[in-house]
């Protein structure tokens, strides 16, 4: 499974990070985040953060242009397989993706597709925390930290993400309907898409999208 390209297309909160990460450390893919990335450079306080932000905590889209060129920097320095997540999020962004992977003689080997229900989505990004100074996520239902609300690694006390709060979770969820869900179709109709119900343990959800990668 080495040297896959893969891309994780799902609502917010569907666990597309989670898997993302699985996949790095387990099957070495570099995994390329663009919210990661851009939650960085918020941090940061770059000019790039400063104008994220603003779309970011509206529970809008980052325009396209920054995301693509994001995107084509990280994989080029990528030699060999890779994991995008939360990237295309957009057709444009894919039309794009297309021509960048085609540049630097890379291919796309499947599109995976995260199946949550809306009321799931909400449940879980209410319950989400992350911590301010190592980035770990946790969720107070399914992944608490040991201790209270304090980060298991360092012992910082946790936050909510400024986008998990309710009216902007369900913003991003009709962003994602309106301008992501339209990819579903587009990677379909070329035989790439993968669909994996996404409830359960990130265990079964890991072992799930194997095995269906692999059929
Ligand atoms: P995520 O962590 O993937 O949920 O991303 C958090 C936020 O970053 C999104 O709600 C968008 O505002 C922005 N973002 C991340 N990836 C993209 C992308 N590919 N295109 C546009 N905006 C993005």
């Amino acid at each position: 499974m080495e040297g896959l390209g893969l891309i994780l297309l799902g609502p917010p909160g569907s666990g597309k990070g989670t898997q993302a990460e699985l996949f790095e450390n387990r099957l070495g893919l570099k995994k390329i985040s663009t919210g990661d990335i851009l939650r960085d450079a918020i941090r940061k306080g770059t000019e790039l953060g400063k104008l994220a932000k603003e779309h970011i905590n509206r529970g809008e889209l980052v325009p396209d242009d920054i995301v693509v060129a994001l995107v084509e920097e990280a994989l080029k320095k990528t030699s060999d397989g890779y994991i995008l997540d939360g990237f295309p999020r957009t057709i444009e962004q894919a039309k794009r993706l297309d021509r960048i992977l085609e540049k630097l003689g890379k291919k796309l080997d499947a599109a995976v597709l995260f199946a949550v229900p809306d009321e799931e989505i909400i449940k879980r990004l209410s319950a989400r925390r992350v911590c301010p100074k190592c980035h770990a996520v946790y969720n107070m239902v399914t992944k608490p930290p040991k201790r209270d609300e304090i980060c298991d690694i360092c012992g910082t006390l946790l936050i909510m993400r400024d986008d998990d709060k309710p009216e902007t979770v369900r913003r991003r969820i009709e962003v994602y309907r309106r301008d992501t869900e339209p990819l579903v179709d587009f990677y379909r109709d070329r035989g790439l898409l993968v669909e994996v119900k996404a409830v359960g343990d990130p265990e079964e959800v890991f072992n799930f999208i194997i095995g269906a990668l692999k059929r």
